[in-house]
């Protein structure tokens, strides 16, 4: 098979490049570096089933070829990372929208079967926990940035639900929840890289609010065998999954497991939102998958627990210990 992955410098994007690779298949990689990285899939540039052009996905025509070249693909460029969503609130919106858009024309002339990755955040303020693919999406007041990636994905979404039904374009839906594993940075804000080298280096761990609000996190590993499984049943056409675990755990609770787990001397501090993500800033107090679609569709069940996600973090960080970090906010 011969699989294009948009995103594929990123962090889950290079992971399923690996996994195409390892079963034989030919990938190739179409990725600004915007938010991914060169370092991604340095390891990979040997192998030569392996291609990459480093180029938006609003790049119409090498769009275009790339899914003339290839049997299916996997969307997974986009702007992440609630600091980057905050902060630009115009770049999350155009990348998401319009990239759906050239990616999912594209792959309509030939008629290329497309997996295009949405996020959990879509739930938004929902409380009708566990989260159901069926449910009501309850996002927030337009004021409030941060919906602004939960609306683009949505939209996303029901463009290429749009897809199959009115022009017959094979697509899939996955809403990915807090996906983590080797290869991530802190550097959009995301809470686990955050926390672990907080802890490795000795900084205080920075908890956003009270550190109530929860989440689960799914290994990288986990959801590659996700998309890997869904985009080669034929059953999957047409529908939404949740990709994720059900292993929720407070985030304060995750700040003293990676303590722990680093034996580190690191303080635990407490940041107003307001001063992490500007005013008008709103979280999402839980997040927890109802995974029984998935599963019955192809048996999927996360295999890793919470504390092994956590070592695999740990070891990446403690081998590249001078990965990139940025300025964080001074603890109040
Ligand atoms: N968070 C935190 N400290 C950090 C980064 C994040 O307390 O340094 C919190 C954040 O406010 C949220 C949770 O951790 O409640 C998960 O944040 P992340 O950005 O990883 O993902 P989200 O689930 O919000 O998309």
């Amino acid at each position: 098979m011969r699989v294009l992955i948009t995103g594929g410098a990123g962090f889950i994007g290079s992971h399923l490049a690996d996994a195409y690779l390892d079963r034989g298949d030919e990938v190739f990689i179409l990725d600004d570096l915007s938010t991914g990285s060169i370092d991604n899939i340095r390891h990979l540039r040997a192998r030569p089933k392996f291609h990459y052009v480093i180029e938006s996905v609003h790049h119409a025509s090498t769009v275009a070829e790339l899914v003339d070249q290839c049997d299916v693909v996997f969307h997974l460029a986009a702007a992440v990372g609630v600091k980057l969503i905050v902060e630009s609130p115009v770049r999350t919106i155009e990348t998401n929208v319009h990239g759906a858009e050239v990616v999912l024309a594209a792959a309509n002339k030939k008629k290329k079967k497309v997996l295009l990755a949405s996020t959990s955040e879509v739930y938004g303020l929902s409380e009708d926990v566990p989260f159901r693919e069926d449910g009501n999406l309850v996002l927030g007041a337009t004021s409030k940035g941060r919906w602004s990636y939960a609306c683009s994905k949505a939209i996303d979404e029901f463009l290429a639900l749009a897809y199959w039904r009115e022009r017959k374009l094979p697509t899939v839906l996955v809403r990915l929840f807090n996906t983590v594993g080797p290869r991530q940075t802190g550097q959009y804000g995301m809470v686990v890289p955050t926390f672990v080298k907080q802890a490795l280096t000795g900084r205080p761990i920075t908890i956003y609010g009270d550190g109530a609000q929860s989440r689960c996190f799914t290994d990288v590993s986990d959801v590659i065998a996700a998309l890997v499984g869904l985009m080669d049943h034929p059953g999957a056409v047409g529908e939404v999954y949740n990709i994720g675990s059900t292993e929720e755990v407070t985030i304060r609770q995750l700040a003293e497991r990676v303590r722990t787990l680093t034996d580190s001397t690191s303080e635990i501090v407490h940041i107003p939102y307001e001063q992490a993500y500007g005013d008008g800033f709103e979280d999402m107090p839980r997040r927890v998958p109802d995974l029984s679609k998935i599963h019955a569709l192809i048996g999927y069940q996360p295999r890793k627990s919470l504390d092994q996600i956590l070592g695999g973090v740990i070891d990446f960080f403690r081998d590249a210990p001078t990965a990139p970090t940025r300025p964080e906010p001074i603890a109040g």
